[in-house]
């Protein structure tokens, strides 16, 4: 393979072993990364590749107590389901090892049940507690008292009541569903315990550390500036948010027997375990460890046992490991905030400093932080988001029983959430597969395959022979032209572009086979003449796209791919193939005599939407949601004509937006925001407050008589307590400025900005 081998950490997002996954997971977090660690094996890299089950935390107690099981019972059969689908999807799962070996890296999909995680966890969380990055306090929690008089402490989503906002009276234990809003679980009113509303609950102290994110807040600073060029832009929005909100210790332990115990002495930490964020977290570490621990990698990696750190550490010449984590949007602060905080924490008190030293970015002998994290945005499935609550998803288990998964994959990633949602619905997957992929690349494929077996064979099939070596310049220009955009756009995490690169050699290869017409000099007298010679040798040029489409396609399309290369009579695995080989114009021609089968099947849509009725009944008797899960867009947005990059907004959706202008008459600190001012605003009519994180910027006596314009119908929300009605624009120019928009000369508070 043609390069020395960098070391890429492929890091996926570690799915909730308390269902399913659906086809929204798959496209957001587990689809994106098998492509990237399959285009960086193909160009000489050394991949690790590290996920697994997500088995703590009361998402799956919930499900447990729901369903009458133990919490144990749910994950292990979750995690079967789940690392079984992914698997049939195709992703690269499997080997465990490398087949160059160890030195190559692998990859390991495993569980934060595993005991090895249990305890590199239990480790890092005294490690961290030594080093003084825990703050102790006291919080209040509901208690669930029993009839035989003992209880529980219940988790936020234990406990349901009437929402302090708007009065709602199933609102959730810290976030209401009709308002949006969101609190502190003990500011619900009429609280109740939700798996057993008549016992009696009451608030309880109780004691728990906390993470002191504070510490970190400006090395975070400087890391996230030092992306300002590579992390996307909703990679960067979201990260700058929270890291303008200031950041505030966060807790690590909590009341709950399922998950790890704290690793503390004393009766005061009984029934505590450690949080699941900061657990499964970890597990891109510790999954990289665990890995390295098995026997085939230890007896065969030049690091022996230590081999993880060829994927973690930075050596001492400062060259760091590669690390991508592929997740969806949701997920965006956990990665570019908190799992570098604990990085960064885990280096210091690793190099024996504790918090009296202030924190550094990392450096030599450190494990490093992420390089880039590709976050993804929403699949929706017919114009719904896609929730495993709700049940209203295409379960990936389900759908791969019936459909190749190699259609899902080019579905999903030619129409990939990179830039903003995408939609997943029938009608359309079926238009996709049929009249792109099977209409532009299964349709040449078959026509080479089709066209070569009625051509006269020779010990290495029809095509030797009829190729002109010195002929054909133009066709391999223009691949290799199609070749280098492939590269670059996998090179930015860019799938649905490179997908579209590659049908592009189809589509090329298509056009030069009709303008050849080699139909008409099949005839062994036609063959002979000039013109026949110059359009066989075309044709036999076929074969040749055919190989190279079979090397590109293969992080997209493993199992057609290979199927491809068996029916041009190549030896191997494909997915072995270097990546510059499909560029090699000099390889041996070879051919397989057997019949070749088209490569992909024609669906019919009335047949799936047949199908997928008798699934929905058969799986759920809930009549409110069968409609939206068999497809087709009702009730659906209609998707506007997009191009690549820009997401238009229509304009009556403009037009919804209020601007307005507003004076400040008095601006404050927030009591519980570090960069946050609570600003006074004349509105024109009753005045309203909007929580605006321009401190940074800006002085009260600046700000105080400045003439503004804001968003007059935002939805009010609350930002740590205070409830924001509204928002005032600036221009910032991603260096550090920003300005207000102001208005030019004076016209009255509330007159409209359009
Ligand atoms: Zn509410």
């Amino acid at each position: 393979m043609e390069q020395d081998g960098e070391h890429v950490l492929i890091c996926v997002a570690w799915p909730y072993a308390n269902g399913p996954l659906h086809l929204g997971h798959v496209a957001g977090c587990y689809l994106p990364p098998d492509i990237q660690a399959r285009f960086e094996r193909a160009i000489g890299n050394r991949v690790l590749m590290v996920s697994g089950s997500d088995e703590h935390g009361t998402p799956i107690t919930v499900t447990a107590e729901q369903e009458g099981v133990k919490p144990q019972d749910i994950v292990d059969k979750f995690h079967q389901i789940n690392a079984d689908a992914l698997l049939k999807l195709g992703c690269s799962w499997e080997p465990k090892v490398d087949s160059r070996g160890a030195d190559y890296g692998g990859a390991l999909f495993n569980r934060t049940s595993d005991e090895r995680h249990k305890k590199i966890v239990k480790d890092n969380f005294l490690k961290l507690l030594e080093a003084g990055f825990f703050e102790r306090k006291t919080t209040q929690q509901y208690f669930e008292l029993s009839s035989s008089g003992d209880g529980r402490f219940l988790p936020d989503r234990y406990v349901e009541g009437t929402c302090p906002n708007c009065g709602y009276d199933d609102a959730r234990g810290d976030q209401c569903d009709e308002c949006g809003s969101t609190y502190e679980a003990i500011e619900l009113k009429n609280p109740r315990s939700k798996m057993n509303p008549d016992s009696t609950i009451e608030v309880r102290d109780t004691d728990h550390f906390f993470y002191r994110l504070d510490l970190f807040q400006k090395v975070l600073e400087q890391h996230a500036m030092s992306k300002e060029k590579v992390w996307k832009s909703n990679v960067k929005a979201m990260t700058k948010q929270w890291l303008d909100m200031g950041l505030r210790s966060r807790a690590v332990t909590r009341d709950l027997s399922w998950g790890i115990p704290l690793p503390l002495d004393g009766d005061e930490w009984l029934g505590k375990c450690v949080y699941v964020w900061f657990e499964a977290v970890q597990g891109y570490s510790t999954c990289a460890q665990i890995w390295s621990s098995q026997e085939e990698v230890v007896s065969s990696h030049s690091m022996g046992p230590n081999a993880w750190k060829a994927w973690w550490e930075i050596d001492g010449n400062g060259t760091k490991p590669r690390h991508l984590y592929f997740l969806g949007k949701d997920n965006i602060p956990f990665h570019t905030v908190i799992w570098p905080a604990l990085i960064m924490g885990l280096n210091h008190a690793n190099a024996g400093l504790d918090i009296s030293t202030p924190v550094t970015l990392p450096g030599p002998g450190d494990l490093a932080l992420e390089h880039n994290v590709p976050a993804m945005e929403y699949l929706m499935l017919a114009g719904g988001q896609f929730s495993k609550s709700r049940k209203h998803a295409v379960w990936l288990p389900s759908f791969l029983e019936s459909f190749d998964p190699d259609t899902l994959r080019y579905y999903l990633s030619i129409n990939m959430p990179e830039n903003h949602d995408t939609d997943f619905n029938w009608p359309d997957f079926v238009e996709k597969i049929n009249s792109e992929l099977i209409a532009a690349y299964g349709n040449f494929v078959h026509r080479i395959l089709t066209l070569g077996s009625r051509l006269p064979q020779s010990v290495n099939g029809p095509y030797e022979r009829l190729e002109i070596q010195e002929g054909n310049i133009e066709h391999k220009a223009k691949l290799e032209q199609i070749h280098s955009e492939i590269t670059s756009s996998l090179n930015k995490h860019r799938f649905k572009e490179a997908l579209r690169s590659s049908m592009k050699a189809a589509q090329y290869g298509n056009q030069i086979i009709q303008s050849a017409a080699p139909w008409k000099f099949l005839s062994p007298e036609a063959q002979i003449t000039d013109d026949g010679k110059e359009s066989l040798a075309t044709l036999s040029f076929g074969w040749r796209i055919c190989r190279f489409l079979s090397i590109v396609m293969q992080p997209f399309m493993p199992f057609s791919s290979q199927k491809l290369w068996n029916n041009l009579g190549q030896d191997g695995y494909v997915s072995e193939v270097g990546w510059s080989e499909a560029i090699n114009w000099d390889t041996p021609m070879t051919w397989n005599t057997d019949k070749a089968e088209p490569l992909f099947k024609r669906l019919d849509l009335s047949e799936i939407l047949e199908h997928e009725k008798s699934l929905v009944s058969s799986e759920s008797d809930d009549e409110k949601h069968n409609h939206t899960v068999k497809g087709g867009k009702k009730g659906g947005k209609k998707m506007s004509k997009e191009v690549e990059g820009i997401k238009y907004l229509e304009f009556d959706d403009f037009m919804k937006v209020e601007l307005k202008v507003g004076k400040i008459i008095n601006v404050e600190e927030h009591p519980n925001a570090d960069k946050l001012y609570v600003v006074k605003l004349d509105d024109g009519n009753n005045g309203r407050t909007i929580c605006a994180g321009i401190k940074e910027f800006y002085s009260v006596d600046q700000l105080v008589g400045m003439t503004v314009v804001f968003v007059a119908n935002l939805k009010p929300r609350p930002l740590r307590g205070i409830t924001s009605e509204g928002m005032m624009l600036a221009a910032d120019d991603g260096n550090g400025q920003v300005k207000l928009v102001t208005i030019d000369g004076e016209i009255g508070t509330g007159s409209t900005v359009r």
